[in-house]
């Protein structure tokens, strides 16, 4: 597989397999990733149309403020990739958070900014917004300082194994699973998808809670200058139908599309979805 465009036959011939998308991922640049990603206008925090402040009031505001039913001990956060910003608002409600990722280069950016090392990316604003929402006057260092604490692990995993964090034994199952860009981004088609949360299920109590954000209708993205990966384009529809069918219930689905001068060129995202799902 070289670098460059994704190639269009694999794709129209849906040979794509688990195997070479494991191998697309090592060209995974974390630093470039966050610069396509993490950076204005996707995370412009004075504008509420950017996509980091939506993903941030979704996590904030309808899971945890709103409704207050997702708290216990144990979260693990699959595919955390380079960045945090999906677990600052969990680090107020459970002690012992343990990130993911397949790739070392990602556990390792990850192990970077934990130990509070130079030249990590900055997330300040980000911290400083979810301090905002929560309008309890923590101030951002303090919060770096909760999630740090909270975060008890980083941690390989593959989602398309059926015991995916192993050899990792969980001292006890989890109270809820957070997964952001991770499912669509790494399965070859709608079936590994749903063999990846079938296997996914295995790590939850029930009763638990998965928080899933994921892109929708999007069919690749860039993860290095001039490396771009497939993705499997999903819709609201084939989401819920696909929780339902690995025994979740549904509490709310959130959709945004993606304003104009959010499509940067680094990937071909429609919209973006937030889901809030409880494990029968
Ligand atoms: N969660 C981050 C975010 O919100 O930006 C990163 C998402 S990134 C689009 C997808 C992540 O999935 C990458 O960090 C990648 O290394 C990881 N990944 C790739 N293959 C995987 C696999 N088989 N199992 C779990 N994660 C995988």
């Amino acid at each position: 597989i070289g670098r460059g465009d994704v190639p269009e036959m694999e794709r129209a011939d849906k040979e794509v397999s688990v195997a070479a998308m494991k191998e697309y991922y090592k060209q995974f640049d974390p630093r470039s990733y966050l610069r396509y990603n993490y950076i204005p206008p996707r995370a412009d925090f004075t504008r509420t149309d950017s996509i980091v402040p939506w993903k941030l009031s979704c996590l904030h505001l309808i899971v945890f403020h709103a409704i207050g039913d997702v708290h216990g001990r144990t979260l693990i956060d699959i595919g955390s990739g380079p960045t945090i910003y999906q677990l600052l608002s969990a680090c107020e409600h459970f002690s012992n958070i343990i990130m993911t990722d397949f790739l070392e280069v990602n556990r390792q950016e990850i192990r970077r900014w934990l130990h509070g090392e130079p030249d990590t990316f900055d997330w300040t604003a980000f911290l400083q917004h979810a301090c905002e929402l929560e309008g309890k006057g923590c101030s951002w260092p303090e919060k770096a300082k909760r999630l740090r604490t909270a975060i008890h692990d980083v941690i390989p995993i593959d989602v398309h194994s059926p015991n995916p964090l192993h050899p990792y034994s969980l001292p006890e199952l989890a109270d809820c699973l957070v997964s952001s860009f991770c499912l669509e981004a790494v399965s070859p088609d709608r079936t590994s998808f749903q063999k990846a949360l079938t296997n996914l299920g295995t790590l939850l109590k029930p009763n638990g809670h998965f928080l899933m954000i994921g892109a929708l209708d999007e069919s690749y993205y860039q993860v290095a200058d001039g490396v771009h990966i497939p993705v499997v384009p999903v819709d609201q529809e084939f989401v819920s139908a696909t929780l339902k069918s690995c025994g979740y219930e549904i509490c709310t689905f959130q959709c945004y599309t993606l304003p104009q001068d959010m499509k940067v060129g680094v990937d071909d995202v429609a919209g973006i979805f937030f889901v809030k799902a409880k494990k029968k």
